[in-house]
């Protein structure tokens, strides 16, 4: 259970950047999950709501978007979604894998009036 640091700083991050732009209030925010990243949306929601209370981001709408893994074969580099536990390469058939995408986990947006 990572996610009460993590939300934190996403949190210390929108107050940051709704300051600069002289903001007032933040009326929603845009995250971006990787599939792989461990970390549970639902989580993140309520440390949200949880930690925002007081603040201008309080009542922040959250939108998340996940991000689906994909991996890319080390031995004939086709690119691929994974599925699941089944990383094999669908070409060639290794288990010589890289994960490309699926780790992300950053602020896209941030909406304020
Ligand atoms: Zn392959």
């Amino acid at each position: 259970m990572h996610e009460l640091s993590i939300t934190k700083s996403m949190l210390d991050l929108v107050l940051d950047q709704a300051q600069k732009n002289g903001a007032e209030k933040v009326q929603g925010i845009t995250l971006v999950i990787g599939e792989m990243s461990g970390v549970v949306d639902d989580c993140v929601r309520f440390y949200f709501d949880f930690l925002s209370k007081g603040t201008i981001a309080e009542g922040a709408h959250i939108s998340v978007k996940i991000m689906p893994a994909q991996a890319r074969c080390r031995e004939c580099g086709k690119q691929f979604k994974l599925n699941g536990l089944d990383w094999l390469c669908p070409s060639c058939g290794t288990t010589q894998i890289n994960i490309v995408e699926g780790k992300e986990l950053y602020l896209e947006s941030i909406e304020v009036p």
